[in-house]
């Protein structure tokens, strides 16, 4: 378990957080969205021998590009060879460890049922702790998350294990577009009914549902949120919003983030936002009802683009005079 005395994490907090969480990103942190960030500080007396918690995040494998991902863009770029070296060294270094472990969890960092060198580890993995006090928790996109897969872990099967899926939105074209994939979404839809039947066979323990609050998909929220619930028997849904960061496009960025007021579907997302289904208890609201400090479009992209806005302004004033001749003539020769 991350070992973090109330003192040592007060002076880390001093030093990076601004002491009282004020130069931390909200949207970055689910327990300063949700407002229980103190509930997660922990006191520890003694630093243990091994770990008993594991977190597997370190394949840097996926199968979408999704367009607001952050973990693509910090992928390596070593050829495959020295990446799987890499994993190798990981696994020989970890497997005197892995029976110590008691909580396993794995992704996060890329797609978990495309990362061949996690799941050998989360197949092996034999806890010398009795089965009761273990655990693991899984990430994934769910576009792979079916039979065949599963069996490749289902040792997990035996303990508490909770699921999070993460689905761009359950129309085709917003799926494919957010999710950067020709794969249909029926194919994620047929593996939700496959991880429910799970769930109702008491093999998955806690199924959550996750997605970015975007542009794009926000108007489809409401109907979304239902169906996890009631078709996919969610026993949460996890909305967040939308970061800033993974596109390279500034324009684009700024048009994906609504909770801005100056964003101009942002009137029509407070209405969306107002559907009771947002109340509902299996809700887990990340943050969709702060409003972002993203300012207007013009200052947004001189902060990041400053050379590219100055360019594009230059060209377009060299162009004026030739406009407004050519306007001039058509006006003169009545056209
Ligand atoms: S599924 Fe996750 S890791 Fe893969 S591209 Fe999308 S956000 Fe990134």
């Amino acid at each position: 378990m991350t070992s973090i005395t109330a003192k040592k994490h007060k002076v880390f907090t001093q030093s990076w957080g601004g002491g009282d969480y004020s130069q931390c990103s909200v949207d970055s942190c689910p327990y300063l969205a949700t407002g229980t960030i103190d509930s997660h500080l922990i006191e520890i007396d003694k630093i243990p021998e091994y770990p008993d918690t594991l977190l597997l995040g370190h394949e840097q494998v996926c199968n979408y590009h999704c367009t607001f991902c952050s973990s693509r863009p910090g992928y390596s770029t070593e050829p495959q060879e020295i990446q799987n070296a890499g994993y190798e060294n990981i696994y020989e270094k970890l497997k005197p460890v892995l029976p110590h472990i008691k909580r396993i969890s794995a992704n996060g960092n890329g797609e978990l049922f495309a990362s061949p060198h996690i799941l050998k580890m989360l197949a092996e993995w034999k806890p010398l702790a009795p089965v009761e006090e273990c655990s693991a928790s899984l990430e994934t996109n769910g576009s792979l998350f079916d039979a065949e897969h599963w069996a490749k872990i289902s040792n997990l099967g035996q303990y508490n294990l909770r699921v999070a899926i993460t689905v761009t939105s359950f129309d085709d074209y917003t799926y494919k577009l957010l999710s950067g994939t020709t794969l249909p979404v029926q194919q994620v839809i047929d593996n939700l009914h496959f991880v429910k039947s799970l769930k109702e066979q008491g093999i998955v323990n806690h199924l959550q549902i996750a997605t970015v609050v975007q542009e794009r998909n926000f108007f489809q929220m409401p109907e979304f949120t239902r169906r996890c619930i009631e078709e996919f028997g969610a026993d949460s849904v996890r909305l967040r919003p939308y970061q800033i960061h993974g596109s390279e496009d500034s324009a684009r960025i700024w048009f994906t983030e609504m909770r801005n007021p100056n964003h101009p579907y942002h009137e029509e997302y407070l209405k969306v936002m107002q559907d009771p289904i947002f109340k509902h208890p299996k809700v887990s609201d990340w943050g969709l009802n702060t409003e972002s400090h993203t300012p207007d479009l013009l200052t947004f992209l001189m902060q990041r683009d400053k050379k590219k806005v100055v360019k594009f302004a230059l060209k377009e004033l060299a162009k004026w005079p030739f406009r407004k001749s050519k306007r001039l003539l058509g006006k003169l020769i009545g056209r």
